[in-house]
């Protein structure tokens, strides 16, 4: 019973995106355990020639100036404006093995696609577990719908508040992944 069970388990595993797995201990504290858990729920949603993947969790404010200063325009926020300094956001993409050798080589925002053939788009399925769950999918700006594959959480503040905090040194720093990160107290 214990053998099958682990056996279960390891082919449960090499379904997941090891990359994605690695991302979601970026998060904050406060959001880790879901994101993890509704990870690999979204993932499970997915037939076995498409995975997901956390393209984004964690991005340092560094990073975050360089994608300000990129043309074409690509964000409108600098520095510490965005909620991925903050560990509170993720960003998805759709990995998929066009040729069924293992390797998932195409990388896709399709919002259409049904790799599976539920009769469910992949997106769709995989935007219903987060959101459900809690998280805010994309933004609204003029009446639209923006940035399909952002997720955040809200917890009450701006990034004006959050950055407060980071001044203010109320935070913790943990190192995830090699980066040393500040987790606002929450
Ligand atoms: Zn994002």
């Amino acid at each position: 019973m214990l053998g099958r069970n682990l056996k279960l388990n390891l082919k449960q595993k090499s379904k997941m995106d090891e990359l994605s797995i690695l991302r979601a201990n970026e998060a904050h504290p406060k959001i880790r355990k879901l994101l993890l858990e509704k990870y690999k729920e979204a993932n499970n949603k997915l037939g076995k020639g498409c995975r997901l993947r956390l393209s984004y969790v964690y991005r340092s404010p560094e990073e975050q100036e360089e994608l300000f200063k990129k043309r074409p325009v690509v964000t409108k926020s600098r520095a510490w404006q965005s909620i991925h300094q903050y560990s509170l956001a993720f960003d998805v993409v759709l990995l998929y093995d066009k040729d069924g050798d293992g390797k998932f080589e195409e990388v896709s925002w399709d919002m259409k696609r049904d790799g599976d053939k539920d009769g469910i788009a992949d997106w769709i399925e995989i935007t219903k577990v987060f959101v459900d769950a809690g998280f805010t999918n994309g933004f609204i700006s003029k009446g639209k719908k923006w940035d399909f594959p952002h997720f955040q959480m809200d917890v009450g503040l701006d990034w004006r508040k959050m950055k407060a905090k980071i001044d203010k040194g109320d935070f913790k720093e943990e190192v995830q992944n090699g980066k040393r990160i500040k987790y606002i107290n929450l």
